[in-house]
């Protein structure tokens, strides 16, 4: 039970005058000046529906990137059907095969495949060539290549068998299809959802959100070059409810594989639970949620550390992270000078295309979380309680832009400290330093969600205490560090409370939801 040992993939730096940056420029104009037709993957077929819509660039919503045939109702019944009829040959593939087809995604996305991957993720996301880099290339490849090693532990799992008798567990696929459901933020997770239950045997209905169509139609194109046989994952473009409303209630579903908003989760869980008679066993339900991630500080914390720890947490990728650090706890004596290096950094940070690779913000997604986003920057500012350290203008002319905002509150349970905003906003609560436990307290209870969360301290007991008295609050807990950027194989992702099911991308017990393992003995 071996596959190549996994290593992470080594992060490009896009370095001026580096030969990989003016490729990956190259492609971005190459892509850019196209217009693709970006049909769906049902079976063998490359399907176009006819009803063509634009896909846009957030940060020039006017530029068209090309168009994808949007599908209905017999659409979505043609994935089920597509993918029912692959499932025997591809469950019955030895192992090694199936991780071998996977293992060579990602050696192409490692060479050829990677500017196009990244290219696209600038252009219909708006990542910046960093942020591109380390989601649709690194962290896309880790998930391939760890996957594979995961399934092989799986696999390895064995019972002990006694003299005439010998025991074993078979891990078979689920009996039926699974639904892949990708949200915009990142291509990897795009990728990972469909390919980490394909990888264990299972056929997949995939359906991306609306805004990473662009980017998702080039990762299938990628498995389908790896070898990936016709039917195992379908890609499909349709209105959420009426894909759920066909595969919520299909005999053969088998499992969902999500990643979005808590809401939606909530939703779903709600119509299988009313529709398990429909089905034939328990479908697998495996879902990462929202956040409303933290940053604390300890008294005895490096000012610097911490306010790096917040305008990075909180503004990668314009805080469109689940795990984006959106409100932080300072204590009073550090809190001038954080508030100082926040401010001195954030004047480094420029806003624009990333078709410049100087831009470290780009627009968030759409118009729709445009218009949320400000407004909650908006009321914000009217209000008289709460004071604006950085930031707080938007404008949509162009693209969808918001400046990187921080603000300031007197009251730790102020809207934007509890609610989930997705967008490059952070809150921040000022605490008196001898309350640091009782703070301790209010982070644990301010929020449902349980996603992200850091602690800056120099002293250790204030860090232990941090870790005991935040047991639940966060699945990915970091000690002096930022809240974002789980690499997989290392620091497994995920959260509990309304965060998610807590499955932990990037490792075994994601996988392991894939399998419905029968245990065999046979007696001599
Ligand atoms: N895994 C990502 C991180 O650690 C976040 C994933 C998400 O936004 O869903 O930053």
């Amino acid at each position: 039970f071996k596959v190549p040992h996994p290593v992470n993939e080594p992060v490009k730096s896009y370095a001026p005058g580096s030969p990989e940056r003016k490729e990956l420029q190259q492609t971005y104009q190459d892509l850019k000046s196209q217009q693709l037709d970006v049909p769906m993957y049902i079976g063998s077929e490359e399907v176009r529906s006819g009803n063509k819509l634009p896909l846009t660039m957030p940060h020039d919503h006017q530029h068209v990137l090309g168009y994808f045939h949007e599908g209905d109702a017999n659409h979505v019944t043609q994935a089920i059907e597509a993918a029912l009829a692959a499932r025997e040959q591809w469950a019955n593939m030895p192992w090694q095969s199936r991780a071998a087809i996977f293992l060579k995604a990602a050696e192409l996305l490692a060479g050829p495949w990677r500017a196009r991957l990244n290219a696209a993720t600038m252009l219909g996301q708006s990542k910046n060539a960093y942020q591109a880099e380390i989601d649709s290339a690194c962290e896309m490849i880790d998930f391939l290549r760890f996957n594979a090693k995961f399934m092989t532990e799986i696999y390895a799992q064995q019972p002990e068998s006694s003299p005439g008798i010998w025991n074993r567990l078979e891990h078979r696929p689920l009996e039926g299809f699974v639904f892949a459901l990708t949200p915009f933020n990142f291509t990897a997770i795009a990728g990972n959802l469909p390919a980490a239950p394909a990888m264990m045997g299972n056929v997949v209905v995939w359906k991306p959100a609306y805004t990473q169509i662009y980017a998702a139609q080039f990762l299938m194109q990628l498995f389908r070059a790896a070898g990936l046989p016709d039917g195992v994952i379908n890609l499909i473009y349709v209105d959420g409810p009426v894909a759920g409303d066909i595969i919520f209630s299909h005999r053969q579903f088998a499992g969902i594989h999500f990643t979005g908003s808590t809401v939606v989760f909530n939703s779903i869980w709600k119509t299988i639970g009313n529709n398990l008679h429909l089905y034939r066993g328990y479908p697998r339900i495996v879902g990462e949620t929202g956040g409303k991630d933290f940053i604390v500080a300890h008294p005895s914390a490096i000012a610097k550390e911490v306010a790096t720890g917040i305008t990075r947490g909180a503004f990668e990728y314009q805080g469109q992270k689940c795990s984006a650090a959106s409100r932080a706890y300072i204590p009073a004596n550090l809190w001038p000078e954080v508030k100082q290096a926040i401010v001195d950094d954030l004047e480094t940070f420029k806003m624009g295309s990333p078709e410049d690779f100087g831009n470290f913000i780009n627009a968030v997604i759409d118009e729709k979380s445009f218009n949320k986003i400000s407004k909650y920057i908006g009321s914000a500012k009217n209000d008289p309680e709460v004071e604006v350290i950085a930031g707080g203008n938007y404008d949509k002319s162009v693209g969808y832009f918001i400046e990187p905002t921080v603000l300031l509150v007197k009251d730790p349970a102020y809207v934007t400290m509890c609610e989930e905003i997705f967008g490059p906003v952070i809150t921040i609560y000022v605490y008196e330093e001898s309350q640091f436990e009782e703070m301790l307290e209010i982070v644990n209870t301010t929020s449902p969600y349980a996603l992200t969360g850091s602690i800056f301290s120099r002293d250790r007991y204030a860090i232990d205490l941090a870790t005991s008295k935040l047991l639940h609050a966060a699945g990915n807990f970091y000690i002096n560090d930022k809240p974002t950027g789980a690499v997989v194989g290392q620091q497994p992702f995920g959260g509990a409370r309304s965060s998610g099911t807590n499955d932990k991308a990037g490792s075994v017990f994601n996988l392991i939801r894939w399998t419905s393992t029968r245990t065999i003995k046979e007696t001599f």
